[in-house]
This record gives structure tokens, C-alpha cells and sequence, in this order.
């Protein structure tokens, strides 16, 4: 079964079926009820919440004729139409592909007229932060004065990324990560009626990689589907999803509690290099380190195998529990600022850096006087490593840059080695740039044939793609085709944006 058939087949198709929002389905659901169905909503949330089922479920009951509570009846003409994605009235636009004012004028000159069939013309904008400022703008003076028969469902990321303008102008409802709870439940259901063997532990690692989005814990699981396995178990999500090893978590922890700067940034540059995914990284060592502390407080060590107890044994040797405490807290805080960061290699090594030099300066304070044939002014000293740190930051991003290479011909054998057969033929001969922070345009030289152009811009094509990208890259991305140039685009170069003081206290 493939990602997509698996995806479609729990997508909730009413509000009773969307999982841990009822805080918004709810209120929709009225506003139905009553008759007072808002001209423009924003929906904002982290990916894989449930806006666009929740848009697509709410563009059906305005326009279902014989909506039940609140609910599209789902089986009328217009709801049938809807689900088919053939009703014209309904329009889905990607403003990561559409962000042109020439995009939104088309809607503007398009809203003047009646709908064709159904009671509204509904525009569900996904991304619509991604709209450049002259499309957000023309989009402003629709949403000024909308025409009675227009809805606009505008879904967004980042909410902080919009006109104040537009904001105002729209009923706002935040999705909620959904609770690993949720999240177990419904793959729960998936597995069952899918006859899919998983282990209960494989099932919260899921949930837990997910981190609230349960359109990825799908993914995620079908990824598993795909390997063919009888039973899907940790072990086999641990690998699929580049869980790093235990050599490597150890060893960033020995140089962290070392207080090894040198030491943490060769290691630190490796598991870059290495593509892991950061933040999963992070957390598996805050786990490491709190591990470290238990075993320190109580004696026990329960789940490692008998070579990691030693390793184990031999860190809680070397510190002391307030210490790893720190630790703990430290790079909690690194883990938070990593979630919402572009930047993530740059922030995950600084951070790490951050963490040895801190205890260092607390270790060389008291030790200092005993060491007169080194007068290492510490502070001084640090500054002056702080400072030599940065260049070679700057040539570690450059590197992953000029990487877009392998990691997309590590995509293209993701696609064909998962049976994404129609996407990996159609991508056969591309390239792929970061052009910035947020877009991967793929370039196909000139030679795209219309039958391919409608296969890759299949929505779901490019959830597939964007997703492998962004696992790759580390960070959320999106993707524009580009059928004319090969990579001649000007390269928007903000690896810099990261501020300089971000190593100082
Ligand atoms: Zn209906």
C-alpha cells in the first residue's frame, strides 16, 4: 500500500473525525449550524495537524445539500463532486508554487463571478505565507470587500510571516499538536484495519518522531509498510528514520562532559555530514545524559545492552549530578530553539560548543591559580576561539550547500527504492538547488514533458517529495519546479542570518 492510498483512506472527511481539535471543530461546526459561516478563516498549525482536511471538510459543508450538524453529508452531488476534486467552484492553490501577484489576480477577477454549481466559491490558499508582498496585497483588497457567494481558507505554518492586514481580517483558529496519545490511537486503527503487525514500543517511537503531526507518523509508518516486514518493530523505525547510533550519542556526551570544544565540533560536523536528523539527535542525547543521571542516583540501568551499561558507568564517573543537570537544561533550550530554526546545523554545533565552553569557564575559574606556567585568561582565550569558530561554520553550511548532489540522488533512490516509480521516472536527469531557506527548486533543464508536469504538481507527489527533502535538509522545505534553466538562479545566500553573538552569553 502506498503512502498516498494509506494517507487518503484516514483522511477524516468530517470534523467528529479529526483527532484532538475539537476546540475548532466544534466552533465551526456551529457557525455551520447557525448560519454564520465567517468570509475568511486562517487556519494556523505545525504540518500534519489537520488544516487542510479541516478547510477541505469545512468547503464541503458550506456547499453540501444536505449537511447534517455542521457536517457534510458526503454523499450529495456537490460533497461527491468535492471529493473527487472535480467541483470548479472549490479551488486548492499551493501559495508555495502560486505566489505571484499574477496568481491572486486571477482569483480576484475569478471571484466576481457566481459559482457554477454550488452555493460558494471557496478558496482554500495552503502555505499562504509563502505569497510574495505584491500577491498579499491584491489578496488584501479581495478580502476587503468579498463578493456574498466567496470563502477564503487560508492555511499557514507561520502565522508571524503574514500582514497584519491580512491576520485582521480573518477568524483565526490554531491546531494543536496532536498528543502522542492521539497519535497512537489512530495509527492503532490504521494497523488493524490495514492487517499491520507493529510492536507497541514501535508505535510510541513513532509517535514520538512525530512530534504532533500526525500526517507524518503515517508517513512514517507506511515507510515502514514499505520495507515488507512481517512485523514492524523499533528497531526497524530506528533505522529507517537514521535514529542515531549509540558510538554516536556516546561520544558527543564523553565530549560534552569532557568539556571537549574541539572534540564536540569534529563530532558534531560528522553527524551533519552524516544527514541525521538534529533534533531527533538532540533529544536522544538529552535522554543519554538523563540516563547517565539516573543510573548515577539509583544504580540501575535498564535498557542499554551490556557494552553501553560500561560506557554509561565510565561517563557517571567523570561528573557530577548537579552538572549533568545543566547539561540537561542546556540542551533542552538548544532542542527548543532547533525546532524553529532554519538554520539548524549552524545553531546544533554553536549550541554544543556553547555547552563545553560554559563548564569550562566554571572548571578553569576554580582551577586557574594551580596552573602558572599557562595563564590561560580563560575568558580572553574562549573569545578569541568563539571568534575563529564562526569561519569555519560558514564553509560547514557552504559544504552542505554544495552537497545538493548527493542528497538528491539520495531522494531519488528513497523514490525507487519505495516504490515511487512514476515520480522517481519523471525526475530522472534533474537537479535540485536550495535557492533559500525554504525552496528547493528543481530543474529539469528544459526537458519536461506536460504528462510529467501534471504528475510531479499532483499535491500528493509533491507532499512526498517535500518531505524527503526536509528530512534530508534537516529543516521544512518546499519545492519549485523549474523547466527552463539548469542552475542559473542566484543563489539568496542568508546562512549568515544567524546572529553573530549567538555562541556569547
Ligand atoms: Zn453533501
Amino acid at each position: 500500500m502506498t503512502y498516498t492510498a494509506l494517507y487518503r483512506k484516514f483522511r477524516p472527511l468530517k470534523f467528529e473525525e479529526m483527532v484532538g481539535e475539537e476546540h475548532i471543530t466544534s466552533t465551526l461546526k456551529k457557525q455551520i449550524v447557525v448560519g454564520r459561516v465567517g468570509h475568511a478563516y486562517l487556519f494556523n498549525g505545525g504540518r500534519g495537524t489537520g488544516k487542510t482536511s479541516a478547510a477541505k471538510i469545512l468547503a464541503r459543508a458550506v456547499n453540501c445539500l444536505n449537511p447534517k450538524d455542521g457536517e457534510p453529508c458526503n454523499e450529495c452531488e456537490n460533497c461527491k463532486a468535492m471529493l473527487a476534486g472535480t467541483l470548479a467552484d472549490v479551488v486548492e492553490m499551493d501559495a508555495a508554487s502560486n505566489n505571484s501577484v499574477e496568481d491572486i489576480r486571477a482569483i480576484r477577477e475569478e471571484v466576481n463571478f457566481l459559482p457554477t454549481v454550488a452555493k460558494y466559491r471557496v478558496y482554500i490558499i495552503d502555505e499562504v505565507h509563502m505569497l510574495s508582498t505584491g500577491a498579499f496585497n491584491s489578496l488584501l483588497k479581495t478580502l476587503e470587500e468579498p463578493p456574498e457567494h466567496v470563502k477564503f481558507i487560508l492555511a499557514t505554518t507561520e502565522p508571524q510571516k503574514l500582514p497584519a492586514t491580512i491576520l485582521s481580517r480573518c477568524q483565526r483558529f490554531d491546531f494543536k499538536r496532536i498528543s502522542n496519545d492521539n497519535i497512537i490511537k489512530r495509527l492503532r486503527i490504521i494497523c488493524k484495519e490495514t492487517n499491520i503487525k507493529i510492536e507497541d514500543k514501535a508505535l510510541e517511537l513513532i509517535a514520538i518522531l512525530s512530534e504532533g503531526a500526525l500526517r507524518d507518523a503515517i508517513s512514517i509508518l507506511e515507510r515502514c509498510i514499505g520495507e515488507g516486514k512481517e512485523e514492524i518493530l523499533e528497531q526497524d523505525i530506528r533505522e529507517l528514520v537514521g535514529i542515531p547510533t549509540f558510538e554516536y550519542i556516546n561520544e558527543v556526551t564523553k565530549n560534552l562532559i569532557e568539556k571537549n570544544s574541539e572534540g564536540i565540533i569534529k563530532i558534531a560536523e560528522e553527524v551533519i555530514n552524516q544527514g541525521k536528523d538534529i533534533d531527533n539527535f538532540i533529544w536522544e542525547i538529552i535522554k543519554y545524559i538523563k540516563d547517565i543521571l539516573l543510573f548515577k542516583a539509583t544504580g540501575t540501568l535498564e535498557i542499554y545492552a551490556d557494552k553501553e551499561k560500561e560506557h554509561i558507568k565510565e561517563l557517571a564517573e567523570k561528573i557530577e549530578k548537579n552538572d549533568l543537570l545543566n547539561l540537561i537544561y542546556d540542551l533542552s533550550e538548544l532542542a527548543s530553539n532547533l525546532k524553529n530554526s532554519s538554520q539548524k546545523a549552524i545553531l546544533f554545533e554553536t549550541g554544543l560548543i556553547k555547552a563545553t565552553l560554559k563548564k569550562q569557564e566554571t572548571t578553569q575559574t576554580v582551577f586557574a591559580p594551580q596552573s602558572n606556567e599557562t595563564p590561560k585568561k580563560t575568558s580572553r582565550i574562549e573569545i578569541e576561539q568563539k571568534k575563529e569558530v564562526k569561519p569555519k561554520l560558514e564553509n560547514n553550511v557552504s559544504n552542505i550547500k554544495a552537497n545538493g548532489g548527493k542528497y538528491w540522488d539520495n531522494i531519488l533512490n528513497t523514490l525507487k527504492s519505495t516504490g515511487k516509480v512514476m515520480l522517481y521516472t519523471n525526475l530522472i536527469g534533474t537537479t535540485a538547488k536550495e535557492i533559500n531557506d525554504m525552496i528547493v527548486e528543481i530543474n529539469f533543464n528544459g526537458k519536461i514533458s506536460p504528462f510529467a508536469k501534471t504528475v510531479l504538481e499532483q499535491r500528493e507527489n509533491k507532499d512526498v517529495l517535500e518531505k524527503l527533502i526536509s528530512q534530508e535538509l534537516g529543516k521544512v522545505m518546499h519545492i519549485k519546479y523549474n523547466e527552463n534553466i539548469g542552475s542559473t538562479v542566484k543563489k539568496n545566500d542568508n546562512s549568515m542570518d544567524i546572529p553573530i553573538n549567538i555562541i556569547d552569553e
